[in-house]
């Protein structure tokens, strides 16, 4: 690996916050190495932190105090200027059974993935990308996902249909260098996929 794919896990100013990497970085374009499972300790609480710093985006008092802290529900190792593949996911579902989606994971792997396609009617944002880019950007409908979870620290299977799908289709494309914008179509960016749903 080149020296360019390495980060400080802290930015020095910015009171030890983790620090997102913009996709300016050219580390934020390669393939990341998988992880040793179970987590050695290193990786375990650069996973810990990485949900930390979700769970504080998602906070509206901490973004007042630190305006570059944008809100996400998802992040990936490369993000946070480590490429290994391990990945973060968070958000609430509104639904009272399951009020919120949470997953730690190291080595996703889709294994199935559907035909039917989706996308979100108001297109998808990543911590990483300051730049407006607009077009749909469609995703599979329905995923299984292999992946070894930290909080469990047990190995899982996880079966996502829409925009949980979405979620982790976007974050396990930054372990391979991927960005959400790669999938518009440059010559027909709001393009109609017959039987795409939008969610
Ligand atoms: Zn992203």
């Amino acid at each position: 690996m080149g020296e360019f794919l390495y980060y400080p896990r802290k930015d020095q100013h910015n009171n030890g916050m983790l620090h997102i990497v913009k996709d300016t970085q050219p580390s934020l374009r390669v393939r990341c190495v998988p992880v040793d499972t179970p987590l050695s300790e290193e990786n375990q609480a650069l996973i810990d932190e990485m949900l930390e710093y979700l769970l504080l985006s998602q906070d509206e008092n901490y973004r007042k105090k630190h305006p570059q802290c944008r809100e996400g529900v998802g992040l990936a190792a490369p993000q946070v200027g480590h490429n290994v593949r391990m990945i973060v996911i968070s958000y609430e579902t509104g639904d009272e059974k399951n009020p919120r989606v949470q997953y730690q994971l190291a080595n996703p792997r889709i294994i199935r993935s559907s035909v039917k396609k989706c996308y979100i009617p108001g297109g998808e944002g990543c911590l990483s990308v300051d730049g407006v880019h607009n077009g749909r950007v469609y995703r599979d409908y329905k995923i299984v996902v292999e992946a070894y979870e930290a909080k469990l620290r047990s190995n899982v299977t996880i079966t996502a249909k829409g925009y949980d799908a979405i979620v982790l289709q976007h974050e396990i494309d930054h372990l391979n260098g991927i960005l959400f914008y790669d999938h518009i179509d440059p010559k027909d960016p709001n393009k109609d996929i017959p039987g795409a749903v939008a969610v």
